[in-house]
Parts: structure tokens; sequence; C-alpha cells
């Protein structure tokens, strides 16, 4: 695996506790660029690089290659921005870490439950990163912790408009990421919890208690813990919805990113034997535009249909007959209290499943698989709580014949006939 023939090739001497910084050009035509270690130790968000070994960052990519001891590595082709930083939280982060391994030591001892640990601050922080830090960490340790996505903008396990959870018994792929094996994901339907708060606290509620049966019966699964990735919506209801997490998983820590204020309400909100800790962001941390997040997350529904670099995968396209299904959307769109029927509240309305007729307008639509049973009226209430199976894309409708077509990443017939849409959409340009 040489780098291409001609790739320029800078090489850096990091003194310990020192982090490379470098971005990858965004946009398709842009140059991969290449990491390699030639000596001594480095991690990149915490997973170990492995010496003589390329390692190659696509389009968009933020990267930060830190070492404890000190190393050297050589970059290949033109990073838009790479530079060498001594100002990194790591040593506090690393900390952090360690004080939850001490956590998990006692609860071993004591046979009780290890730390339930909540990441939170606004956008940009650099969330993402400190979970799957602290995860990699774990992981590398021997421990079995779960990861708890509730980012619905960005997700790092399933496709955006949803939330999820992951046990996690590898360390991230350099490259790709964790493994995501068998994750449990539920249907949001849109990329901020602000559209649906009410089905937002619902779904955290479900994953919450799936969680805690699995620790009931998972000795290995309890004592690792969880670490909670959440939204960078910290105001309002956006703050109401991480106390409502807090109390679903009983988080035992709460760690902010930056954000004193939120640091200071939520000391005062939550219970006193939540240790709530403030900590700084990296400086490394990249604000993401718009566009960019948009961007991130159409490459997110790629990768489900088409598979990520090295892993191709060939996505079936089939018609589907509308009598074949039953589309519906989560939550009625709100109305003012005094005309709602009587004995209904506003909650009734944003957890009520409407029916969808299929017509022209779902092109393009995302639509969550079910794993509910098929059946009549009578299963439609579990429908909410149901996980989701997997996902399909509609690319075409045609009215006259009744008929729509879709992307799935399984042959025809589909495994379940209740189907979700979402807000978000997907056009397949390959
Ligand atoms: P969101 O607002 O989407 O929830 P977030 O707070 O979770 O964002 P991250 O996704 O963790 O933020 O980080 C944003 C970007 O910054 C990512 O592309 C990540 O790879 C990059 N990044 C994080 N830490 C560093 C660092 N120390 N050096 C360089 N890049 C970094």
């Amino acid at each position: 695996d040489a780098p291409a023939a001609g790739k320029l090739c800078t090489r850096y001497d990091l003194e310990k506790e020192t982090e490379l910084r470098f971005e990858v050009e965004a946009g398709e035509a842009a140059e991969q660029v290449e990491l390699e270690l030639l000596t001594g130790m480095a991690e990149v968000f915490g997973s170990e690089l492995n010496r003589n070994k390329k390692y190659t960052f696509g389009p968009g990519s933020k990267i930060a290659v830190f070492t404890w001891q000190g190393c050297s590595v050589n970059l290949f082709g033109k990073p838009e921005a790479a530079y060498v930083s001594k100002d990194t939280p790591m040593l506090l982060y690393l900390n952090t870490h360690a004080a939850l391994e001490q956590m998990r030591k006692q609860a071993e001892r004591d046979n009780e439950r290890g730390p339930r640990v909540m990441v939170v601050g606004p956008a940009d922080v650099g969330k993402s990163t400190v979970c799957r830090l602290l995860l990699s960490y774990a992981v590398r340790v021997g421990r079995r912790p779960t990861l708890v996505e509730l980012d619905v903008g960005q997700s790092g396990v399933s496709v955006p408009g949803t939330v999820s959870a992951l046990c996690i018994e590898r360390p991230a792929d350099v490259e790709e990421g964790f493994s995501v094996q068998a994750p449990l994901v539920y249907h949001f339907g849109s990329t901020t919890p602000g559209t649906n708060i009410k089905l937002y606290n619902k779904l955290t509620s479900c994953l919450a208690e799936v969680f805690s049966q699995r620790c009931e019966v998972n000795r290995k699964a309890s004592v690792g813990g969880c670490i909670i990735n959440t939204c960078g919506w910290v105001k309002g209801s956006g703050y109401q919805a991480l106390v409502h997490c807090a109390s679903a998983f009983q988080v035992d820590v709460v760690l902010v990113l930056d954000h004193e204020r939120l640091y200071n309400e939520l000391k005062r909100d939550l219970p006193h034997f939540v240790r709530v800790v403030l900590l700084p962001k990296s400086g490394g941390v990249v604000e993401r535009s718009k566009e960019c997040r948009r961007e991130t997350r159409d490459e997110k529904i790629r990768e489900y249909f088409y598979g990520f670099r090295g892993v191709s995968f060939y996505p079936f396209s089939f018609e589907v007959r509308f009598s074949d299904v039953r589309i519906y959307k989560i939550g009625a769109p709100s109305i003012p209290d005094s005309c709602l029927p009587l004995g209904m509240s506003q909650d009734d309305t944003q957890l009520k499943l409407v029916p969808v007729t299929p017509g022209r307008d779902l092109t393009y639509h995302v639509l969550s698989v079910s794993s509910a049973e098929d059946g009549e009226e009578g299963v439609r209430k579990g429908i909410v709580e149901s996980p989701v199976c997997g996902f399909i894309v509609v690319t075409n409708v045609d009215t006259q014949t009744q008929v729509m077509k879709v992307l799935s990443p399984a042959p025809r017939p589909l495994p379940r006939h209740t189907l979700l849409i979402m807000d978000i959409r997907f056009m397949d340009m390959k």
C-alpha cells in the first residue's frame, strides 16, 4: 500500500503529550491524506496506531494524532491544515477515564453497576470525540461499555434521524470508527429533537429500559456502564431533554464540555449524587458549517446502502405495492389545547401514528422498517417503541399503478410491512 507516486511527504517529530492536527479538504475531488507512524507510539482519538501501516483519511476528515511518549509520523498528500499543538486537554480526558475505571473496579468488587456517563455541551465542542476516546480506553482495559447515541443530527452508529445503542467490544478503527454490529436502533424521523421532543424523550426512556434490562442479565455490560452522546441543543426543551436523559438512565457522571452555564444549571437541577464535571474542549475541534453537517448526514445514508471504502454493498431496487405496506408518520401537527378532543393531551398528538397516503411527495424520503409485528390496529400501539430493522429510500412513486420503487439493503420482500417516514431525504446519485 505504497502512497501514490509523487505525493508530497512531510515528516513530523512530535514531543510527548503533543498532537498533530490535520484536515483533509472536503469535496469529492479532494485528495486523500495518508498517515504513517515511523517511530514511537501514537493514537487517534483513543485508538493506537500500528507502526509502518498507512492509514488513509478521506475528504472532510479532521484528525488529531496524539502521543503520550513522543513519536514521528509521515503525512502523504496535501492536508488543508496541518500543525502541531502542545496545548491539549488529553491529560484531563485520561484522568476522567481513570476515574471511571476506578468506578468500574469498585462496581466489580461490590457487585454494583458501573458508571453511566452523559456527555453534554453545545455544538462543535468534541462530544462525539470524547465519547469515542472514553469508550476506546475502556475497551482497551478489557471493559465492555455501551455507546448510547442520542445525537439525531450526527449519529455515529446509524443513519441520521435515529437514536441507538451499541455494545463496544473493540477500540474504534482508526479510519472507520466503531464497528457497528447489531445496534439497537429506534426511529425518530428528523435531525433535531425539537421537531418532536415528546417522542425524543420517549425513545430515550426506551433505550434506558433496554440497557437496564441487559445490565441485569449481563454482568460485563453492567460493570462497563455506558457513555451517552447527546445533541448540541442545550437550552429550553433541549436542556429538559438532558435532564430527562440523566434521570431515565440514572446517570452517575455528567461531563460538560466547555459550557459553564450548562454546568451550573445541571449541578443545580440534578440530584446531588450525580457528579457533574466541567471539562475544556480541545482547541483542535473544528466547527462544522450547516452544509458540512448536511454532507456528513448524506454520506452516512450512502454508507448504509453502499458500504464504506473497502466494503462495498450492493443494494437492491424493487417495487412495493401501496396495498402491501402501511406507512405512518409519528406525531400529528400540534393543535391548540382548546381544539383537542376531550380527554386528549398534546402528548398524545406527538406520539400519535398518522397514516400517510403514498403520493409523489414521498419520493426520496428515508423510511424506517419497523420491527413491530405486522398486524391490525391492535399492534399499532407498540410501533413507536419498537426498534427498527432497517431502512429503505423511496426512489419513485407511481400513483396510477399504486406502486413505489425503493432502494433496499436486502432483496424483496420487505421483512416487515410497517414503515415510518422520516423528514430526511436521500437522493441516490449512483
Ligand atoms: P456535534 O455538534 O455534531 O455534536 P461534537 O461536539 O460531537 O459535534 P465532534 O464530532 O466530536 O464534535 O468533533 C467535531 C470535529 O472535530 C470532528 O470532525 C472531529 O474529528 C474533529 N476533532 C475533534 N477533536 C479534534 C482534535 N483534537 N484535533 C483535530 N480535530 C478534532
